[in-house]
C-alpha cells in the first residue's frame, strides 16, 4: 500500500494494542498525584508567543531553536513546548493564588518542540508534571522529589538514578556569571554562534549546549555550586537533610542547570542508562521568580516533568507489568432471525450489569465466529439457535477451559452469568 500522506516527524501514533501503556501510566500518576494531595488542571494546547519568551527565557534552545509558532490574524502563538509556563499563566489568571497555599496542581498533555527526532525526542511528546505554588521551604522541594520517586517505584521502574545539583538565585548568580564570563571569553572564537550571543546575555545557558565544541570548552568551567549565596546554601544542605530522612537516594551533580531559564536554588534529574542517550525521565526544580516575572505577585513556587514516552520505553526494556487490557466476556453466536432477537435483548441487558458483551454484525458463520471470539480473546461464547430459544436453555463455553455450563436464558441468567464470569476470574487468579 502507498500511503498517500504519512504522519509528521517525531509525532506517534498509539494504537489500541498499546494503550494499555498509556493507561497505566495516566492511572498510576493521577493515583500517585492525588495521594499528595494534587488536583488536576487543564490549559490550552497553545499559548500567546509571550508566554513562553518571558518564562522558558529567550536565549533557550527551546525559545531559540524549538518552538512551533503560528501567526494568527497579527497575535503569535506557540504550541507548549512545556506544561509549567501555561500552568502558572492559568494560576494568576484564575485567582489561584487566593486559595488556600501551597497550591498542588498536576497535568498530564502533549508538548511540542522541533527536535531532531531519535528513540526517546520526538517533536509532540507528553509529560506528566506537577507545580507546586506559594511554598519556599526546602521540605517541599523533598516532598515534590518523593512524589515523583514514588511514582517511579510504583511503576516499578529501576536503575534510575536521582541527581540534584542547587542553581542559586539571582543574588549568587551575578558573581557566578562574572567567572563564567571570564573563563569562557578565553575560548571565545571556537563557541558556535548560539553560544557567542550568550555570552553576554546569559552565559550559564552555554554550559546546556549541545554542540560538542561548545561541552568541551564547558567541561571545565567553574560550578555554580560553588558559588551559592548562605541562604541558598542553606537551602541545599537542608533539602539533602530531608531526603536522607526519606531514605531516598541521591547524588549531587553540579554539572545539572536545566534547559530553562526559569529555575532557581534546587534542581534534580532522574535518569536512566536502559534506554539509550536520551535516558532523563524527569526534570524539575524550583522557579521563585517565574511568578512575578509573568506579572504576578512574589511567590516562590517548584515542579517537576516526566516525558511519558520515555517512562513507557523504559518500562518496556526493563519487563515491567502494565495493566492488563480488559477483555471480551462473552460472546453470543446467534444462529436464525431468533436467536439474533434473543441475542439483542441479552447483550442489552449484560451491557447495563458492566460486561462487555459481542454478538456478530458481520453475518459471519459458527465457525468464523468463533475463531473472532477466539481472537479477541472472550472469555465465555454462548452459541443461541432455535433449539435454544425453544427450550430456554444454553450453554456457556469458558473459553480457555473448554468447560461448559448449561444456564437457562430467562431473567435468572443474568445473575447466573455474573457468578459464573466472576467465579472463573477468580479461579484463574487463584492458579497463577
Ligand atoms: P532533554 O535533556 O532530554 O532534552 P529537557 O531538559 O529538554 O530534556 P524538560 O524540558 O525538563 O526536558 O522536560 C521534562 C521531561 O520531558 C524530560 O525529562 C523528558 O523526559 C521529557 N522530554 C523533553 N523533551 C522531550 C522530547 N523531545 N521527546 C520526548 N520527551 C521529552
Ligand atoms: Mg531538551
Amino acid at each position: 500500500m502507498a500511503l498517500l500522506i504519512q504522519r509528521p516527524n517525531g509525532t506517534e501514533d498509539v494504537i489500541p494494542q498499546n494503550i494499555h501503556k498509556w493507561h497505566t501510566i495516566e492511572k498510576v500518576t493521577r493515583e500517585v498525584a492525588e495521594k499528595f494531595g494534587f488536583k488536576e488542571i487543564r490549559i490550552p494546547t497553545f499559548e500567546n508567543t509571550n508566554l513562553f519568551l518571558r518564562s522558558v527565557g529567550e536565549t533557550t534552545d527551546v525559545v531559540q531553536k524549538e518552538m512551533y509558532t503560528v501567526m494568527a490574524k497579527e497575535t503569535k502563538f506557540t504550541l507548549r513546548p512545556e506544561g509549567t509556563a501555561g500552568t502558572i499563566r492559568a494560576t494568576l489568571q484564575n485567582g489561584l493564588l487566593n486559595e488556600p497555599m501551597p497550591q498542588r496542581l498536576y497535568y498530564i498533555l502533549p508538548c511540542f518542540r522541533h527536535e531532531r527526532p531519535q528513540a526517546g525526542r520526538l517533536r509532540e511528546f507528553h509529560q506528566f508534571g506537577v507545580e507546586m505554588i506559594g511554598t519556599q521551604s526546602p521540605v517541599a522541594d523533598a516532598e515534590v522529589i518523593s512524589l515523583a520517586k514514588n511514582l517511579l517505584d510504583r511503576l516499578e521502574l529501576r536503575n534510575i538514578a536521582l541527581y540534584i545539583n542547587s542553581i542559586g538565585c539571582p543574588a549568587c548568580r551575578a558573581e557566578y556569571h562574572k567567572a563564567l564570563k571570564a573563563f569562557f571569553e578565553k575560548d571565545k572564537d571556537n563557541l558556535c554562534d548560539t553560544c557567542l550571543s550568550r555570552l553576554e546575555k546569559n552565559p550559564m545557558r552555554i554550559l546546556d549546549c549541545k554542540s560538542p565544541v561548545c561541552s568541551d570548552i564547558a567541561a571545565n568551567a567553574p560550578l555554580i555550586i560553588d558559588y551559592l549565596c548562605q541562604e541558598c546554601s542553606d537551602h541545599f544542605e537542608k533539602l539533602k537533610s530531608y531526603l536522607d530522612a526519606m531514605n531516598i537516594e541521591y547524588t549531587v551533580n553540579p554539572k545539572i542547570v536545566r534547559g530553562l531559564d526559569y529555575y532557581t536554588k534546587t534542581v534534580f534529574e532522574f535518569v536512566t542508562t536502559d534506554i539509550g542517550a536520551q535516558g532523563t525521565v524527569c526534570g524539575g526544580g524550583r522557579y521563585d521568580g517565574l511568578i512575578e516575572q509573568l506579572g504576578g505577585p512574589k511567590t516562590p513556587a517548584l515542579g517537576f516533568a516526566m516525558g511519558i514516552e520515555r517512562l513507557i520505553l523504559t518500562m518496556e526494556k526493563q519487563g515491567c507489568a502494565f495493566i492488563e487490557p480488559k477483555k471480551c466476556d462473552l460472546y453470543i453466536a446467534p444462529m436464525g432471525e431468533n436467536a439474533l432477537l434473543k441475542t439483542l435483548t441479552i447483550t442489552h441487558n449484560l451491557r447495563e450489569e458492566g460486561f462487555w458483551t459481542e454478538y456478530d454484525v458481520v453475518g459471519r458463520s459458527l465457525k468464523a465466529q468463533m475463531k473472532y471470539a477466539d481472537k479477541i480473546g472472550a472469555l465465555f461464547t454462548m452459541v443461541l439457535g432455535d433449539n435454544e430459544i425453544n427450550d430456554n436453555k444454553a450453554k456457556l463455553r469458558n473459553m480457555s477451559t473448554g468447560e461448559e455450563i448449561e444456564v437457562t436464558l430467562d431473567e435468572n441468567f443474568y445473575f447466573n452469568f455474573s457468578n459464573i464470569a466472576i467465579a472463573a476470574m477468580f479461579k484463574e487468579s487463584l492458579e497463577f
